[in-house]
């Protein structure tokens, strides 16, 4: 029994959500295997072997792979899929854009989300934005699986794996990379950060959100919002969190000016610590928050960072 991980990497390093994936692999019980596919991506592929638990990192180089398109990358899963019992991939845009393609090819069925490995063949996810917990059985030869991130510890590094090159596929043909916008921030990445604040429709408009911005200086914290907040044109679209935004689980969360409404819970409620900060004392996110201020956000706020000197 040997997992395959499809590792999400920039050609340089591994992106964070590689190191979870590894953890949930391992917990699949057998040997851990990376597919680094990119182009010049050697470096990727040193940093896989060095993450305790991996047996080995395949490495397939060449241009096709070098902006991770989706239809190249998951040729190159399916190519060595018939040695492996298992087939990860971080349940991120990157992950699930290649493996549905995996399991369809393979004619199995994805395991989709997975929280916890409970057997080999049987595991954890959620469903109605989080609110039940469904326990899967796969009979599937090859169990094609994605892994959210924040249900995961991260692998930690300590290993010395072989990296071995395969024989790259050629070109799909069927999609082409025509350009990449990224969102420069100092701030960490939200997904990835210890600290969020994040702001709601009480914060009444984009002017007005930037009265977190202290409180996220103070704490280097990642900012995030509600889909209200998103929707009104507050703050952009990558910032929201929740059932269709983004999953996050830091230390600690700061909701401002949020109700608390189920699908936002579905993106933040495994935070370790939550503050929630609301004049309604009677608003949801109460209901999952360690710590809870009623009152109102324009003087809450200040005074917070007031109080973190
Ligand atoms: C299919 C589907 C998917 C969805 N996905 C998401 C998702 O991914 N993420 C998400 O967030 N939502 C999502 N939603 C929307 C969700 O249902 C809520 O509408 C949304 O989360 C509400 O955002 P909010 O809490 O900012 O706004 P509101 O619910 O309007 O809450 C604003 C809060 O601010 C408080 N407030 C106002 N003024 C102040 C003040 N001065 N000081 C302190 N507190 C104040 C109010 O008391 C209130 O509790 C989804 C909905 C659907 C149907």
């Amino acid at each position: 029994m040997t997992a395959l991980v499809i590792a999400e990497h920039d050609n340089a390093s591994l992106k964070g959500s590689t190191l979870h994936t590894i953890t949930a692999a391992a917990q699949c019980g057998g040997d851990v295997h990376v597919l680094v596919a990119g182009n010049n991506a050697g470096a990727a592929a040193q940093a896989a072997a060095k993450i305790a638990g991996v047996a080995k990192v395949l490495i397939a180089e060449g241009p096709q792979f070098a902006d991770g398109l989706a239809e190249n990358v998951a040729a190159q899963a399916l190519a060595l899929a018939s040695n492996y019992s298992h087939i990860l991939a971080p349940a991120t845009a990157y992950g699930k854009n290649i493996l549905p393609r995996v399991a369809a090819k393979l004619d199995v069925a994805q395991v989709s989300e997975i929280t916890k490995v409970v057997l080999p063949d049987t595991f954890e996810r959620p469903f109605y934005a989080g609110n039940a917990i469904a326990t899967v059985q796969s009979s599937d030869a090859v169990k094609v699986i994605t892994v959210r991130a924040t249900a995961f510890d991260a692998a930690a590094e300590g290993g010395s794996a072989t990296v071995e090159n395969v024989a790259a596929v050629a070109d799909s043909g069927k999609s082409s990379f025509v350009s990449r916008e990224i969102a420069t921030s100092a701030r960490p990445e939200l997904t990835a950060a210890k600290v969020v604040v994040s702001g709601g429709r009480g914060l009444g408009s984009e002017e007005n959100f930037k009265i977190l911005e202290p409180l996220a200086d103070k704490l280097g914290a990642a900012m995030g919002a509600s889909r209200a907040a998103v929707d009104a044109g507050f703050v952009p679209n990558d910032w929201q969190v929740g059932q269709t935004g983004k999953i996050v689980a830091p230390d600690l969360y700061i909701a401002v000016g949020i109700s608390g409404a189920i699908q936002h819970l579905a993106g933040m409620k495994d935070s370790k610590t939550i503050v929630a900060i609301n004049k309604d004392a009677e608003a949801p996110i109460f209901s999952v928050a360690d710590y809870g201020i009623v009152g109102d956000l324009f003087e809450v706020v200040p005074a917070l960072v007031k109080e973190l000197g």
